[in-house]
Order: structure tokens, then C-alpha cells, then sequence
């Protein structure tokens, strides 16, 4: 096991609460099941630019629906830095990407109940610590949390399998703002076994080895020139007002456009446009130069594409 810093904050997170805290980079979160069985849904922005977001959603591409120890997840495009690393998680905590935050509607519309926990809320009123507005929760990274789906696309929450004791451990590549909480349809779903349970979280100061693991992971993984900073936006200030009207004048700068095409002649001997051909009658392309360029592509996408591992490699 990697070695952290010395503690410096330790608190539990009461049956239907949160907290919003300040975690460094390379500063270890770990979160503690006191009585297992406890959904901890989880936010997360950037502590000097809240607008930077945990986002789950494109982390999906790397971390498939169930993150996992030594997955990275990202934050937003056009940022798209890592953010948080997992460098602990028991074989018992089942993640969750697919289930989202719950939220009070979906109580009232399920049950009919007017005033119900949910985290939705329980995040918001956290992150007003720091001033922000229930509009600025995100969709959660859910841990303990055992979602199942299938071809067919749906998804449905199954026993919750964490066990007292339990730990996950994450890592901040950068200074984050991290909100743990106590999953608020503990009481009437599988997601916490119908019961509502206490957390504990801790906060670890960084070591040579969480810094190396930080140091790593931006090294393979950051400084790419599409990892986007607010200096490059279009338009860079946050909006103060609600209403949205045109900006007079306002013309598109789409990403190379208009595009640009060129046809490139390809010179194919009988043999190869007989088989070209073939291919075209299985369905591979519109016609024949249809087959060629799907052809290359296929090619390049096997042998040019680079594939990055998103994972953190232990030392
Ligand atoms: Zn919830």
C-alpha cells in the first residue's frame, strides 16, 4: 500500500449529510463505511475554478460503468485533466456511473413523498458552504453503490454489498473541492439496503509517493494542447445573468469548418478491385471507394491510433 502524509481532518458524516472539503493535490480522501451497506454519492470541482467538474460521464470512456482502483476520472471537456485517482477500493464497494444523483422529484414522483432526503440536496446544501447554488451539482460518482444493466439499456440497483470498515482512498491531481455524502434513498431503496448508515472521511496530506503518483499520472496523462484552459474559450466570463438572448452581431467559429475534402486517386490492381468488390456486395461500403476508405480507416484505427491506458500505474 502506497504511504500518505499525516492525517489532518477526520469527520463523520452523520445518516443523510455531507461535507464539502478542500482536497490538495496530491492529498489522499478516503471515505469509511462505519456501518457498511452506505451509498456515498460524491462531487467534485476544481477549488479555483468551479466551473472544472468531476464529470463521470466522459470519464466513462476509460473507467466503463463501474470505476475501479487505479482508474483516473476527468473533468469536464474541454479541460478533460485527470482529477481524481482511485488508489484504494475494496473488492466489496461496487461503483456506479449509470445511477446518477437522486434528487427530491424523483421521490415525490415514485412515492409520493413531499419532503425526502435525497443528494441532490444534501450536495447542494453542502457546497453553499462555498457559495455555490444546487445548480452547480453534478452528476455523482456513487460508490457502494451496486447498479446492474443490460443489452437492452436498462438499469436497476441491486444489494448493496459494502462491508463495515471498508475504505476507498482517492488521490486529487489537482486542488480540488471534494463532496462526499450520505446517499439519501437509503431508507426506501436497495441502494443502501433500506437503512441509513454513518460515513467517515479523512483527509491525507500528500507524501513523496501520492506526489509521484500525481507527478505520473499528469506526466502520461496532462499537457496535451486540447486540455483547454479558460484563457482559450471564446467567450471566458460566466454569464451573471439568468436570460439568454443572442449576442448581436455573434458569427460561428466551428472547429475546421468549412471542411475541406480532396479525392485522392488509389490505384487498385483487378485482383484487389475484385475483391473490393466482394467486399461491397457483404455490405462494407457504399461502393468500391466506399470499401477503400472504410478500408484504410479500419487499418489505422488498429494500428495508428495510440491507446493510452487511463490507469495509474503503482509503483
Ligand atoms: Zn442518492
Amino acid at each position: 500500500m502506497i504511504s500518505y502524509g499525516k492525517q489532518r481532518f477526520d469527520l463523520v458524516l452523520q445518516p443523510i449529510s455531507g461535507k464539502a472539503v478542500a482536497v490538495h493535490a496530491g492529498e489522499v480522501l478516503r471515505v469509511i463505511q462505519l456501518g457498511g451497506e452506505q451509498c456515498v454519492d460524491f462531487n467534485a470541482c476544481n477549488l479555483l475554478d468551479y466551473k472544472e467538474k468531476m464529470d463521470v460521464g466522459s470519464s466513462r470512456g476509460s473507467t466503463g460503468f463501474r470505476p475501479r482502483k487505479g482508474d483516473i476520472i476527468f473533468s469536464n471537456p474541454p479541460r478533460y485533466r485527470p482529477m481524481i485517482g482511485i488508489l484504494e477500493m475494496p473488492p466489496s464497494c461496487q461503483t456506479d456511473v449509470l445511477g446518477r444523483t437522486c434528487h427530491a422529484t424523483l421521490y415525490e414522483m415514485a412515492f409520493g413523498l413531499e419532503l425526502h432526503t435525497s443528494c441532490q440536496d444534501t450536495i447542494a446544501e453542502s457546497i453553499s458552504e462555498y457559495g455555490l447554488t444546487p445548480d452547480d451539482v453534478h452528476d455523482s460518482f456513487n460508490m457502494w453503490m451496486n447498479t446492474e444493466w443490460d443489452s437492452t439499456g436498462r438499469w436497476w440497483t441491486v444489494t448493496n454489498t459494502g462491508r463495515k470498515g471498508d475504505f476507498v482512498d482517492l488521490v486529487a491531481f489537482f486542488d480540488i473541492l471534494a463532496v462526499p455524502v450520505t446517499c439519501g434513498s437509503g431508507d426506501i431503496r436497495w441502494t443502501s439496503n433500506f437503512s441509513f448508515k454513518p460515513l467517515q472521511i479523512q483527509i491525507f496530506e500528500a507524501s513523496a509517493q501520492t506526489g509521484a503518483i500525481v507527478d505520473q499520472v499528469n506526466a502520461r496523462h496532462g499537457g496535451l494542447k486540447n486540455q483547454r484552459t479558460v484563457d482559450q474559450f471564446r467567450v471566458k466570463e460566466i454569464k451573471p445573468d439568468r436570460e439568454l438572448r443572442p449576442v448581436p452581431g455573434w458569427k460561428p467559429r466551428f472547429v475546421n469548418f468549412p471542411i475541406q475534402v480532396e479525392n485522392i486517386t488509389v490505384e487498385l490492381s483487378q485482383a484487389e478491385y475484385n475483391k473490393a468488390e466482394s467486399l461491397q456486395e457483404q455490405g462494407l461500403g457504399n461502393d468500391v471507394s466506399d470499401v477503400v476508405r472504410r478500408g484504410v480507416m479500419i487499418w489505422c484505427n488498429k494500428h495508428l491510433a495510440a491507446r493510452r491506458q487511463m490507469k495509474i500505474v503503482f509503483p
